[in-house]
């Protein structure tokens, strides 16, 4: 097999043929720099910074890009609000984007375009569709002629008298048809401004993503992604613009991630159920956090809530006490991924970027690994074997962006959390652990074993070696 994509356009999984053999250009809509981001920021942002990963892991070059909109009105409003300086607003929350999204350890794109730089490359489009007859300047303002454009609605599977029917029009506009969008807007006193051939002002939204797109991967690129709320009307007006202004249409895939649900209802900041990356990854690991989102097909929507978070952290806890356990075993051999793992998992990741798939091969390995590490302890295991699978655990871990911390230090950082968790403190374990080991020695073996029960009970799982013994603390 090789990859297959679900293309927006087509609403089919299609085989994928890049435009240059062995390389990919990928452009991702990034974020408008005004508020923190939020949890709907993180799913757009794992699930890209997984394609990322694994078109890489296939073999492909990857050229990554994904802007900043740094001009915008929310920005502009939102400036006011505080009473601060758009350029202020603008480095705090470019600053923040780069915490949370280093935070859930996001690989960095290529290029990191802000819009304001590509000033000069959003006139050269606007003045070459006014050229062609697909815009028109009204006062300070030029607008795209929807109309001009046949095939408009393509991507959202919207057809113009639709469109026209649900337009508001509002009186004040200047533009000769409702449908029709700005690409450059006359400056209003105060506003960030450029000059222009239509005098000062500032870029649209949708032309900021065509100008970058084009200058940075070409005219034509291989792949372009958002969240599915871009599809209408961004990424409608984006192919409008960059098809009219080159001839032919800009993007060969469209991929469009899903929305996220909180406790079943649709995240929005009116119904109050709103999570900023922080304030989750201050609860849950940020791994933990990726293992959720991409436990889900990246086109599906995702519910979010607070016990699929936990049940990720503890699944989690799992991945690194079997590999922490290997590594120990294993002592530096090495080996490689076995082939039949090899195949399920670029299966996987060739079924349009299937995480879901990918997270069972996870699965599957680090059972079969745990396996062979028993055996091992009971003399009858393979270190070979045992090898070939950790190096499968990691190579997996790595596409889907787990495992950046040694295990050693992930467990103990974990082993306070969940302590804490069952009400109690590690020392207090501990030392129930050792009146335990001093009751055995006093052969009081029913002592022995009503701590081991108290422990149990708790949650707590002892393993007796010839070492000690070491604790751990069981999935709820
Ligand atoms: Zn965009």
């Amino acid at each position: 097999m090789s990859l297959r994509i679900y293309n927006s356009i087509s609403g089919q999984k299609e085989a994928f043929v890049p435009l240059k053999d062995g390389e990919v250009q990928m452009y991702v809509c990034g974020v408008t720099v005004y508020d923190r981001c939020h949890i709907g920021h993180a799913r757009a942002g794992v699930a890209f910074d997984f394609v990322f990963r694994a078109l890489s892991y296939l073999g492909y070059k990857v050229t990554y890009v994904r802007n900043f909109t740094d001009v915008d009105d929310k920005i502009i409003n939102r400036a006011a609000e505080r009473e601060i300086s758009c350029d202020e607003l603008v480095k705090e929350n470019i600053d923040a984007f780069y915490e949370d999204m280093d935070s859930l350890f996001l690989k960095r794109p290529t290029h990191e375009p802000r819009a304001t730089q590509y000033i000069p490359q959003m006139q050269e489009i606007i003045k070459t569709l006014i050229a062609k007859g697909l815009a028109y300047q009204a006062g300070g303002d030029v607008f795209f002629s929807v109309n001009r454009f046949p095939e408009y609605g393509k991507l959202s599977k919207r057809n113009l008298d639709d469109l026209l029917s649900g337009a508001r029009v509002a009186v004040n506009e200047s533009k000769n048809d409702p449908l029709d969008f700005a690409l450059w807007k006359a400056a209003k006193p105060g506003e960030p401004k450029w000059p222009s051939p239509w005098g000062e002002g500032r870029p649209g939204w949708h032309i900021e993503c065509s100008a970058m797109g084009r200058e940075l991967l070409g005219e034509v690129f291989d792949i372009h992604g958002g969240g599915k709320d871009l599809v209408f009307p961004h990424h409608e007006n984006e192919i409008a613009q960059s098809h009219g202004a080159c001839g032919k249409p800009p993007v060969r895939y469209w991929m469009h991630n899903g929305f996220v649900n909180i406790n079943k209802e649709k995240m929005s900041k009116s119904l109050g159920n709103f999570f900023t990356i922080r304030e989750v990854t201050q609860k849950f690991d940020p791994e933990a956090v990726r293992l959720y989102l991409l436990g889900t097909h990246y086109r599906s929507p995702i519910d979010f809530a607070d016990g699929y978070l936990a049940e990720a952290e503890h699944h989690l806890d799992r991945l690194y006490a079997v590999a922490h356990r290997a590594e120990k075993m294993l002592a530096g051999t090495k080996g490689e991924m076995p082939p039949e793992m090899e195949a399920d998992f670029t299966q996987a990741l060739e079924d349009d970027f299937n995480s879901a798939t990918a997270m069972a091969v996870l699965s599957e390995t680090v059972n079969s690994l745990n396996a062979e590490c028993d055996l091992i302890e009971r003399k009858k295991g393979d270190v070979k074997k045992a090898a070939s699978l950790f190096a499968a655990l990691m190579e997996i871990g790595g596409v889907l962006g787990i495992f950046n911390r040694p295990a050693e230090q992930y467990l103990n950082l974990t082993r306070k959390k969940r302590a804490a968790e069952i009400g109690m403190s590690e020392e207090a374990i501990e030392s129930l652990i050792q009146k335990r080991i001093d009751a055995r020695k006093a052969k009081d073996f029913a002592e022995a074993d009503r701590i081991r029960n108290e422990l149990t009970e708790k949650g707590i799982e002892l393993k007796d070696s010839p070492k000690g013994t070491d604790w751990s603390i069981l999935a709820r």
